[in-house]
């Protein structure tokens, strides 16, 4: 047997990197064009993100008819539960649920767009509506905020980028670990237009959230870069992963310090975690985060583990929740609070109101300068 030969003349030759005169190597990245009020209120203190969107859905008991609208009341297929479809068709349920958040002393909240990409659209045959849904979402979040928004306390809008039903590394056939039913290059577009419209719908920064496969959000953080070198703009980005089991790995197999060692070159404004667990047995993570990054960290539990049998399909109450963020901002380890599934308006005021006096999480020592 001969082994194939080495072959340099087939190696294509490898062009020299292009010079930016934008951001040339080892520069400070380009200044923010919105949110630029970020860094600097988070070294006064922990602000505060908002709570669940699909838990405050359920409260309005909407069926099949809801969700429609008169717009869709034709539509080929059900709908019932594609929740990024009410901005179009029930805008003022998602308005009233940006200002309960805000009223309960959300400084950031989340547009209505977790699911609103071609992709996760696809799975309801509204793929050609993603560009919309996030516009309008963008719009009505931007709405409330600048309702709520005052000089001592400004409100921002974070535009939800959420992990698609399908990933980029992960097999989805038990029998064919090298199977997948996406591409980079498809996560990327279906990121690229869901930015894009964020954008335009006036987000002040992203969330590229609840991270289960690292090379999907890899996939969103360079469509962000590709949309900030198209617009001019530059936004805060915020990064949340999900660890989903006890062995303190995200889906796609890596520890959180992987994790942030594979996505750190995106300088993101905060890095940090959501969803799964809940917030007890999301602290060993946290902790570790916080002695890690050289960034801001972020941290929005779940209320606790899942409960088929609760009301929000949740247990943990807003003193419960509350008390455990409480613990971890005095141990000093995070900058930005809220909550993930199960959680309500109730529990982001009590959260509120328990970090109000608690000073943020300070970068580790050696990084300090950098601050
Ligand atoms: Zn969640």
């Amino acid at each position: 047997m001969t082994l194939p030969a080495h072959q340099p003349d087939a190696t294509p030759a490898i062009a020299p990197p292009k010079a930016n005169p934008a951001s040339p190597a080892g520069a400070a990245p380009r200044p923010y064009t919105r949110g630029a009020q970020l860094p600097e209120l988070l070294k006064q203190r922990i602000l505060i993100l908002d709570g669940a969107m699909g838990t405050m859905i359920q409260r309005y008991k909407l069926g099949e008819t809801e969700y429609r609208g008169t717009r869709f009341a034709a539509f080929e297929r059900d709908v019932k539960g594609n929740n990024e479809l009410l901005s179009l068709t029930q805008p003022q349920i998602i308005s009233e649920i940006h200002e309960k958040y805000l009223a309960a002393g959300s400084d950031i909240i989340e547009t209505n767009t977790f699911g609103a990409t071609r992709v996760a659209q696809g799975d309801y045959r509204m793929e050609d509506l993603a560009a919309e849904m996030n516009l309008e979402s963008a719009r009505l979040a931007r709405a409330a905020c600048d309702k709520y928004s005052t000089p001592e306390q400004p409100r921002f809008v974070a535009g939800a980028i959420g992990p698609t039903p399908k990933t980029a590394s992960i097999s989805p056939d038990v029998n064919d670990p090298g199977a997948r039913n996406t591409s980079f290059d498809e996560l990327r577009d279906t990121y690229y237009e869901q930015a894009k419209a964020l954008l335009d719908g006036g987000v002040d920064l992203f969330l590229v959230e609840t991270i289960f496969d690292t090379l999907n959000a890899k996939a969103a953080l360079f469509a962000l870069d590709e949309l900030f070198e198209d617009s001019g703009e530059r936004l805060p980005i915020m990064i949340s992963g999900t660890v989903t089991d006890a062995s303190g790995r995200i889906l796609s197999g890596q520890t959180v310090e992987a994790f942030w060692n594979s996505l750190r070159h995106a300088k993101p404004l905060t890095f940090g975690l959501n969803c799964a667990l809940g917030a007890a047995l999301m602290r060993p993570y946290i902790a570790e985060l916080a002695k890690l990054c050289d960034c801001y960290v972020s941290c929005y539990p779940n209320a606790g583990l899942p409960n088929p049998m609760s009301d929000t399909g949740f247990d943990e109450t807003p003193d419960v929740t509350s008390a455990l963020l409480k613990e971890f901002a005095d141990a000093g380890l995070v900058n930005i609070a809220g909550g993930c599934c199960g959680t309500t308006p109730e529990h982001i005021a009590a959260i509120a109101q328990s970090l109000k006096t608690v000073k943020p999480r300070r970068w580790p020592q050696h990084y300090r300068n950098a601050a």
